[in-house]
């Protein structure tokens, strides 16, 4: 993840996470993080949670979350990986995403220029 994830964020779930082979956290369930403390044996475990199917904290690894309320204010997003409303935060992965978005839009108009004339190549000679 680019960032850190706080005690007191909310997060969805990537996808399901299993635990000893059982489904304990489902694709887009809430969770909040509780506290912060590396698993010795997993040290990218970190992220202490609360799972209702254990009724217990466990610990989730950055990767298989996705930020859903602002870390400065705490308002919830408007959609994950959006900007805050409240604040304007926005989220260093969702400006990476963008970024890769706006060179895919790049690339779309290059290719639809180079259709409109023609192709060939001849387009790129003027420059
Ligand atoms: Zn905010």
């Amino acid at each position: 993840m680019a960032f850190e994830l706080l005690p007191g964020d909310e997060c969805v779930m990537k996808g399901d996470f299993r635990h000893e082979g059982a489904i304990i956290f489902q694709r887009d369930q809430i969770v909040q993080i509780r506290d912060i403390s590396p698993d010795p044996q997993r040290p990218g475990f970190k992220y202490v949670v609360y799972s209702p199917a254990l009724n217990a904290l466990v610990r989730l690894p950055g990767t298989v979350l996705i930020r859903i309320a602002c870390p400065n204010c705490r308002t919830r997003l408007t959609a994950i990986g959006g900007d805050c409303v409240n604040c304007g935060w926005e989220d260093p992965e969702s400006e990476q995403a963008k970024s890769q978005q706006s060179v895919a839009d790049f690339r779309k108009k290059m290719w639809n220029r180079h259709n409109r004339y023609g192709g060939g190549g001849d387009f790129y000679g003027g420059y």
